[in-house]
């Protein structure tokens, strides 16, 4: 059910050629003016729209709603009066099957799915062709939970004469809003949980990312979901604080920069609305002295680097002991420097674009802050159109800064693109004070031959999750970051009590 493969495999799911021509896909959403209220796709009430980029060559191939407010309040009063029917009161184990047959029809939609998701915001086709099993996998995981939801929960009072019945209600209707790194499964590890649980939903993903997720809700609808259940608006940021502030909305789910979980945190304490932050990161990867570096060269670029750097957890601060300094910096630099970039659209591509112009901007400010600040570039450092070859598009050569000091820019701030550091230090306890002085704790590897130092090392990182010799997340095992990063934890059991609220019947005995 979960394994590593499910979050791992990049490539089992997709039938794509080795390389596709943008003029003939023929994806099912490109230009749309409706949006999912009611189990049906209607056309949006307000008039404003936006574009769709292709973020390999910057050309517009799409558009959809801009939703107004009153589109928010059709999706919350679907949700609503889906929560006051069925939804909530079949079993648990009812809501799994439901669950279940969303996983197979996400299935069936895999290539869909991964080339709209490489079209909005460039993951490499190698890298989107897993989203559709990895939300399967997360479906599945979910509702082999509904055991847990329906065992009744007799708790004695400690004193005697007397017990009470733990019940756990859904919280009510879900708002969930994600960014446009990973737009499927950003929602699905949402919604899985949600569903089980009996809630009902408004999905606001990403404006970059707005038309992968409709395939997700193709499937929900597909698999016989009641209408109301699962609603999905398009829209800007100004609609998600619209969504935040509603007053029938009883949650919200958020998977999003750190300011912005900010503003969500302030309007939900206002509100007493319960709240899951899933935010920025600067995860560090502590190479031990004994660690071997061509084993860790194989997995550099998905624990550090993954989705061109735009990847909450990864690990972009290398820290490296001094007596290995050059050899780990070297082997860093040659491992970027071997990975393809080039049209994500390409089986063979590694590194795509960035997401966005506007990030494409940010990250090569960063890379000019590093060079400022007296960070060396030892591969990469430019828009890749100044190498020829990649003139279009948001590009940026992945870059790799040796000589980088834990005061600069580049050490603090989350980057979110394709850009790593490497950092020196003298003994294993200021590896570990170097790796915890940050504001965010979100990820971190720790690599070493040996399996209990590395534990060892990894126990005293301050930090939500962490990987020996490797990284990934678990769908049966809490994900969630400590300080900046967030609040709460999505996966897991815990993933799972976020959308429940409890009620305690005492009787006497
Ligand atoms: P973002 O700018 O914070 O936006 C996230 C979502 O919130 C988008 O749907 C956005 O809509 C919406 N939004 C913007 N302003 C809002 C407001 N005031 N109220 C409610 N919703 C609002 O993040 P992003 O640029 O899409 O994604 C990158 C960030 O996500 C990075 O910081 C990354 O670390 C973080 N991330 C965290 C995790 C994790 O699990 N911890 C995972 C992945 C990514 P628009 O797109 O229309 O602005
Ligand atoms: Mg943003």
């Amino acid at each position: 059910m979960t394994s590593l493969h499910d979050q791992n495999s990049v490539t089992s799911a997709s039938a794509s050629p080795a390389s596709i021509a943008r003029g003939v896909l023929s994806l099912p959403y490109s230009n749309v003016d409706d949006v999912f209220v009611d189990g049906a796709w209607t056309p949006a009430i307000g008039t404003d729209r936006n574009p769709v980029t292709d973020p390999a060559t910057g050309e517009v191939w799409g558009s959809v709603p801009d939703g107004s407010a009153e589109d928010i309040d059709a999706a919350v009063a679907s949700a609503r009066r889906a929560f006051a029917g069925e939804w909530p009161r079949l079993t648990p184990t009812e809501r799994a099957g439901y669950l279940l047959r969303i996983a197979d029809e996400v299935e069936k939609r895999a290539t869909e799915i991964s080339l709209t998701n490489t079209r909005e915001n460039g993951s490499p086709v190698a890298e989107s062709s897993g989203a559709a099993a990895n939300a399967a996998g997360i479906l599945r995981y979910f509702a082999s939970l509904a055991g847990y939801l329906e065992h009744e929960d007799v708790r004695a009072f400690p004193r005697g004469g007397g017990e009470s019945i733990v019940r756990r209600d859904p919280v009510g209707v879900c708002a969930l809003i994600a960014p446009w790194n990973f737009p499927i499964n950003l929602v699905v590890s949402k919604l899985a949980p949600a569903l089980l649980a009996g809630c009902t939903v408004v999905i606001k993903p990403a404006s970059p990312t707005p038309l992968s997720i409709r395939l997700i809700v193709d499937a929900v609808a597909a698999a016989g979901v009641p209408a109301g259940v699962v609603n999905l608006i398009t829209g800007s940021g100004r609609l998600g604080d619209v969504l935040v502030r509603h007053p029938d909305v009883d949650k919200v789910a958020f998977t999003g920069s750190t300011p912005v979980g900010r503003r969500i945190a302030a309007a939900s304490g206002e509100l007493l609305r319960p709240v899951t932050l899933e935010l920025g990161g600067k995860s560090s990867a502590i190479v031990l002295p004994d660690a071997d570096l061509d084993a860790m060269s194989s997995v550099l670029i998905r624990s550090c680097m993954r989705n061109t750097g735009q990847t909450c957890y990864i690990s972009t601060r290398i820290l490296a002991p001094a007596s290995r300094y050059d050899e780990v910096v070297d082997m860093v630099t040659a491992t970027i420097a071997a990975g393809p970039q080039g049209d994500p659209l390409d089986q063979a591509t590694v590194f795509g674009p960035t997401a966005t112009e506007s990030q494409f901007r940010t990250v090569l400010d960063y890379v000019e802050s590093g060079r400022a600040e007296g960070a060396r570039p030892t591969t990469g450092g430019r828009a890749a159109s100044l190498a020829g070859g990649l003139e279009r598009g948001f590009f940026v050569e992945p870059t790799v800064f040796a000589d980088v000091e834990p005061w600069m820019r580049i050490s603090r701030e989350e980057i979110f693109g394709p850009v790593l550091s490497v950092l020196k230090y003298a003994d294993v306890d200021e590896a570990i004070a170097l790796a915890n002085n940050t504001e965010f704790g979100l990820g971190g590897v720790v690599f070493s031959g040996d399996e209990s130092a590395a534990f060892a090392v990894a126990d005293r990182m301050d930090t939500g999750s962490v990987g020996i010799n490797f990284f990934a997340s678990n769908h049966a095992a809490p994900f969630g970051g400590r300080h900046d990063s967030g609040l709460g934890t999505e996966y897991g059991i815990e993933g799972l009590n976020a959308y429940l609220t409890y009620k305690s019947i005492h009787r006497r005995k």
